[in-house]
């Protein structure tokens, strides 16, 4: 529709089947795919959770060795240096090598923790970062939530910076916030420095960088139109985390380490790729 070319645009979805009340298990989650038929015969892009990125592509969890979906580090600290990209023929290789050694889970990170065989089609050399998109609305919700959290064991009151901007956090997913609230934490971070600077925590100016560092990320390259900056967006936002003491999450190298060549190949925003739409991000 003419509407997806404006933020606010509003995508069609086309539900060809609905599962009820099952646990999203790698068992049960293979079973659903392996029964839609003829997927290798449409071009498609893959978008979900990072979580089932992984349980689809056949390695372990964000939590394994070897976390990341599109490559195979096991460092995740490391932002520098590039590791080898998965491919469906690297996983397919490691998976078969896992099975004929015993299928054993406690050497699973001798094989890039690749301990099933992927369900998608396609040749060996596609790249997974060519098939499984980068999902912007899980991205944002778990570096908002990381950078919330470390900020919240400094300094407790920062709930307080919630409820004046009318943010709660959810219930289910251990208490993070929906797409749209964190966007208006992202827009509201003037009031939280204000918050920080009245109570004297001066620790907090540094989350109040990063999180502006972010935002500008987010209007960058998340939603549906794309600044060419955004690579030197992504570039501040990697220096500046850098800067603090908090941990590189999967999301957070997956945006640092995937999203600038995801983007690069294709010329438009994650938001073109993502299952739902968030409210403008500027
Ligand atoms: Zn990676």
């Amino acid at each position: 529709s003419t509407n997806s070319f404006k933020d606010s645009g509003i995508k069609g979805t086309l539900i060809l089947a609905l599962v009820e009340n099952i646990q999203e298990t790698d068992e049960n989650i293979r079973l659903i795919l392996s029964n839609i038929k003829n997927l290798d015969k449409i071009k498609y892009h893959i978008c979900s959770d990072v979580k089932l990125i992984n349980i689809i592509v056949g390695i372990q969890s964000c939590s394994s060795k070897h976390p990341c979906p599109y490559c195979e580090t096991n460092n995740l600290e490391n932002v520098d240096t590039f590791t080898e990209d998965r491919t469906l023929g690297s996983i397919r290789h490691s998976a078969s090598a896992y099975k004929s050694a015993g299928s054993n889970k406690k050497v699973a990170q001798h094989y890039t923790n690749c301990i099933n065989q992927p369900l998608l089609t396609g040749d060996d050399h596609e790249r997974i970062l060519d098939i499984c998109a980068p999902p912007e609305l899980h991205l944002l919700q778990g570096i908002v939530k990381h950078v919330y959290d470390n900020m919240y064991k400094n300094w407790p009151h920062v709930s307080l910076w919630l409820d004046k901007i009318n943010v709660k956090p959810t219930n289910y997913h251990h208490g993070s916030f929906v797409g749209n609230d964190c966007l208006r934490m992202l827009k509201n971070v003037d009031i939280l420095q204000q918050m920080a600077e009245s109570d004297d925590k001066h620790i907090i100016q540094k989350y109040v960088h990063i999180l502006r560092c972010f935002y500008d990320v987010v209007k960058s390259c998340f939603g549906m139109t794309l600044d060419p900056q955004y690579d030197t967006y992504i570039n501040q936002f990697k220096y500046a985390y850098k800067d603090m003491d908090i941990t590189i999450t999967p999301k957070v190298h997956i945006l640092l380490m995937h999203v600038p060549d995801f983007i690069t190949k294709h010329n438009r925003s994650l938001g073109w790729y993502s299952e739902q739409t968030l409210e403008s991000v500027h």
